[in-house]
C-alpha cells in the first residue's frame, strides 16, 4: 500500500491515514495555517505526529519528503532535545495563563536555528476561558517562522474562539491490529494475545493500552474478578480479602478511574451473557478468547446493581472523596 503521507514522509507512525493525508497536501501546497488543531481519542498519536511534522519541517536534507532521521536537526528531535521544539503541558490537569504569556514572549524571538519554530500545545480542551483568551493574538497572528500545534481529546469542548482560528485535523481510534503492533514494541513486550485483549480493552489507543500494560491493569482486573464473581464469598469470613483488593485498587491512583470503566466493560458483558446475548460481547469485550473472564453471574438485577456501585464510586472519585474509602465501599457491594 502507498504511504498516505506522501510528500512528507512519516514512516513508522501507524494509523491516522486521514491526518497524513490533510497534513501532506497542506505542506506540499505551501499552505501551512498558523495553528493546527489535532483532535481525537487520547494516546492514539497525536504528540507523535506533532513530533514527526516539526521535524519533517527542519530537516536538512530537502531532497527527501519528511524527516531524514541523520541530519543534525532529526538527532536533535530523536533525542527530544531541540531548541526549536516547545511543548506546554498541563499543569495541575490545564495549561494556565501565565505559561501562555510565556510561550508568548518566547515566541518573540526568532528561531535558534531552524526554519521554523513549532510550538505543542497539549490537551487545551481542558484550558480555562482566560489562558484561552491570553492565546488568541498569538494565534491569529503568530510571529513569523512559527508554527502552532494544538492538541485536544475529541470527546471534549474546545474554546469556539479556539478552534475557529486553527486548521482541525482529526484524528481517529486504531484498528485493533494496528495498536496490538505498537503494544509488542513497547517495554514488557507482551505475547500476540495479550497485546489484542489489550487493544480492544483500549479501544484503539495504544497510548491507554500502553497504561494498561505498565500497571498490570488486566492482572488486577482478573485478580478483582475472581473475587466478586465468587459464589461463595462470604463478607463477613473473607474481610481481608476484600479489604485487600481495595487496597489494590486505590494503589492505581490516578489511573483508577479507567480501571473502573474496564470493570463496567466486564459487568456489562456479563449482562450480555445472561441475557443470551454473547454476540454482543464477542468484538469489544474482555471475555473473546480468555476464559478466566467466562464467571457468570446470577441474575440481571445484580448486575445492574454492581454497575450502580461502580457508578457511585466513579462520582464519588469525580467530588475528591478519600480514594481508600471509596475502593472499600466498593468492593463491598460488588
Ligand atoms: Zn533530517
Amino acid at each position: 500500500m502507498a504511504d498516505a503521507g506522501q510528500g512528507i514522509c512519516f514512516t513508522g507512525l501507524l494509523g491516522q491515514d486521514k491526518a497524513k493525508k490533510l497534513i501532506s497536501r497542506t505542506v506540499a501546497a505551501g499552505r501551512l495555517p498558523h495553528a493546527f488543531l489535532f483532535k481525537g481519542p487520547d494516546g492514539v498519536g497525536k504528540q507523535l505526529f506533532a513530533r514527526g511534522l516539526a521535524a519533517a519541517l527542519n530537516c536538512r536534507d530537502k531532497k527527501i519528503p519528511g524527516a531524514c532521521g541523520v541530519c543534525a536537526s532529526c538527532r536533535k528531535f530523536r533525542s527530544g532535545n531541540h531548541p526549536d521544539f516547545m511543548v506546554v503541558s498541563p499543569e495541575k490537569g490545564a495549561i494556565k495563563i501565565e505559561q501562555v504569556r510565556q510561550m508568548c514572549q518566547a515566541l518573540s524571538y526568532p528561531p535558534y536555528e531552524s526554519a521554523i519554530r513549532v510550538v505543542l500545545l497539549e490537551d487545551v480542551h481542558a484550558m480555562r476561558a482566560e489562558a484561552g483568551n491570553s492565546l488568541l493574538k498569538t494565534l491569529e497572528e503568530p510571529p513569523v517562522d512559527n508554527l502552532l500545534i494544538l492538541t485536544a481529546d475529541s470527546s471534549r469542548d474546545v474554546l469556539p474562539t479556539i478552534a475557529s482560528r486553527c486548521q482541525i485535523i482529526p484524528f481517529h481510534a486504531l484498528t485493533e491490529e494496528d495498536t496490538a503492533r505498537i503494544l509488542t514494541e513497547m517495554p514488557g513486550q507482551p505475547d500476540s494475545q495479550t497485546a489484542h485483549l489489550l487493544a480492544r480493552l483500549a479501544e484503539g489507543s495504544p497510548g491507554r493500552a500502553g497504561m494498561f500494560l505498565k500497571t498490570n491493569m488486566v492482572g488486577i482486573l482478573k485478580e478483582v474478578v475472581a473475587v466478586i464473581a465468587d459464589p461463595n464469598l462470604d463478607a463477613d469470613r473473607d474481610l481481608g480479602i476484600l479489604l485487600q483488593k481495595a487496597e489494590v485498587m486505590a494503589d492505581l491512583k490516578e489511573n483508577l478511574p479507567p480501571f473502573l470503566g474496564l470493570l463496567k466493560l466486564w459487568l456489562r458483558d456479563q449482562l450480555m451473557y445472561v441475557s443470551q446475548l454473547p454476540e454482543r460481547c464477542g468484538s469489544e469485550g474482555l471475555t473473546r478468547g480468555d476464559d478466566s473472564f467466562r464467571r457468570k453471574m446470577q441474575s440481571t438485577k445484580q448486575i445492574f446493581s454492581r454497575l450502580q456501585a461502580v457508578g457511585r464510586a466513579e462520582m464519588e472519585l469525580g467530588r475528591n472523596c478519600n480514594r481508600s474509602l471509596v475502593c472499600e465501599n466498593l468492593v463491598f457491594n460488588l
